[in-house]
């Protein structure tokens, strides 16, 4: 067993106030109360954050109310200009905020720093260019923005889903209050001291920090126009019932629990290249992670032999060192989650294995995970586990892969591994899936639109469609 401790230089790149407060009307203000975010490597407490209440609430609505007339006269240049400032500074700060959010998250600076960083400054640029391009997008004669939005987020990409967030709409003329999830607050703080940087007017983006309840009081402040959440399907379903006959625009991005099919033609070593990353990428905390493959019968013994090799080859620990490939669980709470749908996966008959894996002794960690023989009656094969546990069941014909992957109650992605074009496209138009990738898989960019059908929610995040959301 070793101890977890991270590379001083690397941590070093990262300066850490003992406490932080919520950032309302351009200014870091204190809240009624706090709450300590920790450092899921090593369950070190990280910081004392502020506990919005819902006064403090209403005092980001209130700013963000007032900042919203000025902030959407604005032409949409000069609205540019600040977008393409922010983005620029977070290229700047990149390492810094990659950092920073390996140490919130848990997740490998690897991934933070190529991955979620490189796509959050994309976002912001991307949105820049489209702030002076609404009038004659085709938005409608008279494009207008709705006013503030709520947006609430989760913890597994917690910087990316801001810029999902906050890009789109300050590009459309809204202005902002967030709140990030609870476990990873740090670097939406980090956001609001980048926004202070750019001179972006005070009350256009306000961050508040809290829980669930913070989250609530927002999404139903009389005073917010437009509702954005990404998180469980849970919680997306209260959120609908309660913006339901109040004339809010709502979008959400909810769970998954995506298919990765990989027929009989594919390449195997780039398939399990494809299923490593679907299902290890952000150890599973991905709402589009590759959860079920699906595997034809023909080739499955093959594949689950070279998948284990590839397994064996993963190293589990200290997310800030560069040669990880699976950091640590988020919180405690995920990690019992994930531990008990495995135990129940292996109680109800699927055979569970993974690799040899030393774990640190503090910290929360889940070691790369399958289990075979797995049918659709068992629980591991239709609720998302959100954790590095990839189900494994086996298909015949191209029809059955399309019942099995449609059997589930979420419609969020999916991802086809082929040498046909023809089958590509045959398969890819029968999937209930709002993103189906082929011969790759969780592959981002801004241009494109995401989000899903059923469970997964409603509305599209990027792209074009992803300013629809903030426009009237
Ligand atoms: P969660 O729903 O528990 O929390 C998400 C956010 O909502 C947090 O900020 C939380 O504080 C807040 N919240 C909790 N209760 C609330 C309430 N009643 N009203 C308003 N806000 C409330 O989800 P989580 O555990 O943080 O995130 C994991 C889930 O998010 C997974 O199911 C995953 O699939 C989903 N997710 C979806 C996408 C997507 O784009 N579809 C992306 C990332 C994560």
């Amino acid at each position: 067993m070793f101890e977890y401790a991270p590379a001083p230089e690397s941590r070093s790149i990262v300066s850490l106030e003992p406490t932080y407060g919520l950032f309302i009307d351009g200014s870091f203000v204190e809240g009624k109360g706090t709450f300590k975010t920790v450092n899921p490597a090593s369950e070190e407490v990280l910081a004392e954050v502020a506990l919005a209440a819902p006064e403090d609430v209403d005092r980001a609505v209130a700013a963000a109310r007032r900042a919203f007339g000025p902030w959407s006269a604005l032409p949409g240049a000069e609205r540019a200009k600040y977008l393409f400032r922010i983005a620029r500074i977070i290229q700047e700060r990149s390492r810094e905020l990659a950092v920073l959010e390996s140490l919130d998250n848990g997740k490998p600076i690897r991934e933070s720093r190529d991955v979620d960083l490189p796509l959050v400054a994309a976002h912001f640029f991307y949105y820049a260019g489209w702030a002076d391009k609404l009038a004659y997008a085709g938005f409608g004669p008279d494009p207008r923005p709705l006013g503030v939005a709520g947006q609430v987020i989760p913890w597994n990409f917690p910087l990316l889903m801001l810029a999902w967030k906050i890009a789109p709409a300050l590009a459309a003329g809204n202005t902002v209050v967030l709140k990030p999830a609870e476990t990873t607050p740090l670097s939406a703080l980090f956001f609001a001291d980048v926004c202070r940087q750019a001179d972006l007017p005070p009350g256009v983006v306000n961050i508040i920090t809290g829980a669930g309840d913070t989250g609530r009081y927002l999404v139903e402040h009389p005073d917010v126009a437009k509702v954005a959440f990404t998180g469980s399907t849970e919680v997306g379903r209260q959120i609908a019932r309660s913006v339901a006959g109040t004339g809010k625009k709502l979008t959400l991005e909810l769970g998954g629990k995506a298919a990765n099919i990989v027929f009989d033609d594919a390449p195997i070593d780039q398939a399990v290249e494809g299923i490593v990353n679907g299902i290890f990428f952000n150890q599973g905390h991905v709402c589009c992670a590759g959860s079920r493959l699906l595997v034809q019968e023909s080739v499955a013994e093959e594949l689950l032999a070279s998948l284990k090799r590839r397994m064996a080859t993963l190293r589990v620990g200290d997310p800030l060192d560069k040669n990880t490939d699976i950091g640590a669980i988020n919180s405690r709470a995920q990690l019992e989650k994930i531990t008990e749908l495995s135990e129940i996966g292996a109680s109800e008959g699927a055979e569970r294995w993974s690799p040899p894996c030393e774990l640190p002794d503090r910290g929360f960690w889940f070691a790369p995970t399958i289990f075979t023989g797995v049918t659709q009656a068992h629980r591991i094969a239709r609720e998302e586990i959100f954790g590095p546990v990839l189900s494994v069941l086996t298909f015949r014909t191209p029809d059955e892969a399309i019942e099995k992957a449609n059997n589930t109650p979420y419609g969020l992605s999916a991802g086809i591994w082929t040498d046909k074009g023809s089958r590509i496209l045959a398969v890819a138009d029968k999937l209930r899936a709002g993103v189906v990738w082929a011969n790759t898989f969780n592959k981002f960019d801004p241009t494109s639109p995401f989000g899903g059908y059923k469970e997964s929610g409603y509305g599209r995040e990027g792209g074009r469609h992803g300013l629809e959301a903030y426009l009237a």
